[in-house]
């Protein structure tokens, strides 16, 4: 199983990034190259969706310090630059040879080698810029070990990059219609009929499996038990990594009034294939008015047709998984 961001081709040389003498001659090596990130966005091509990979001569005025060791591939070593530690001039000529783009916008577009480092990159560049002052006196940090550490200028205080761990579930339930269905949300600011599994944030001090039994909960008012881990995404956006697990519903009913959601719904197998491979509307008909006699909420005519979230995603892959019964119980 792939999803976009997950396979890392690069070589991260951790046990090297403190030896500066190595640094500094993979930093002035001919065929290292340089990706750029600014605000969040990725540097590509003027006339197609591929990085704009740069080399140490198209970047004035540049030293290591300013840069962030991202590994190693077959072809030679890989920096991650902000944009801003360029001069002005060299950041108005660069932009005749490229452009800036949101990378999660264009995942779909890359490779997994590009997809991967970009995700490394970008992850990064934001830590730099989130942490540029220490945590606890408050004064300048500075970058220090090829750009994965920071260190306080004033109390020698070490910081280091952070992920933010998200739980991202899929919820089935066997209904007395001996029909199993899945528990899938939407918000109200994604596009018409986007459904995609719940998700949310580990709190301190909880278990993933509480996280995911809460956020259940929370979204949809639902007990979920028995969680088990499924897979792992790196998620970028800013600091993530989201971690996949199925679960089993003990209830039914669904309510959405206590948290974000626009709405949540149970689908069964049948409706996520239909809706997804025809975007068609089936006859539910049926199965509504039997299963509403328990207060249950399913898709239905009258409900939003699903559409999946997009396909690289951890989320989609959950839900296809599901359909194809390589997970769960039912
Ligand atoms: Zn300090």
């Amino acid at each position: 199983m792939t999803f976009a961001y997950s396979q890392m081709p690069l070589d991260r040389c951790s046990n090297n990034r403190r030896n500066m003498t190595w640094l500094k001659r993979e930093f002035n090596k001919q065929d290292t190259l340089f990706c750029l990130i600014n605000d969040g966005q990725c540097f590509f091509k003027l006339d197609e969706i591929t990085p704009l990979w740069l080399s140490k001569v198209q970047l004035q005025t540049l030293n290591v310090d300013q840069c962030i060791f991202l590994g190693k591939s077959e072809h030679g070593a890989i920096f991650a630059i902000d944009q801003n530690k360029l001069r002005f001039s060299n950041q108005e000529e660069l932009l005749t040879q490229g452009q800036w783009l949101s990378l999660r916008q264009n995942t779909a577009l890359l490779n997994a080698f590009d997809a991967g480092v970009l995700a490394l990159a970008k992850g990064l560049v934001h830590w730099h810029k989130s942490h540029q002052f220490c945590g606890q006196c408050g004064n300048l940090n500075r970058s220090t070990e090829a750009g994965h550490a920071r260190k306080c200028t004033e109390c020698r205080n070490m910081t280091f990059p952070r992920t933010d761990p998200a739980v991202i579930m899929l919820v089935e339930k066997m209904f007395s219609d001996g029909v199993p269905r899945c528990l899938l949300g939407r918000q109200a600011n994604w596009p018409d009929g986007v459904y995609s599994t719940l998700a949310g944030f580990v709190d301190p001090g909880e278990t993933l499996e509480a996280a995911v039994m809460r956020e259940v909960a929370e979204e949809t008012a639902i007990t979920a038990e028995k969680p088990t881990y499924i897979a792992s995404q790196p998620w970028p956006f800013p600091a993530s990594i989201m971690l996949g697990f199925i679960a089993q519903a003990s209830s039914e009913k669904i309510d959405t009034r206590q948290d974000s959601l626009e709405n949540a719904q149970w689908f069964s197998r049948e409706q996520l294939t239909n809706f997804a491979v025809n975007h068609t509307v089936i006859n539910t008909e049926a199965e509504q008015s039997k299963l509403a006699e328990n207060g249950t909420q399913i898709s239905s005519q009258n409900s939003p047709q699903y559409k999946m979230s997009s396909s690289d995603s951890i989320s989609s892959y959950l839900i296809t998984a599901w359909l194809n019964k390589a997970i769960g119980k039912y």
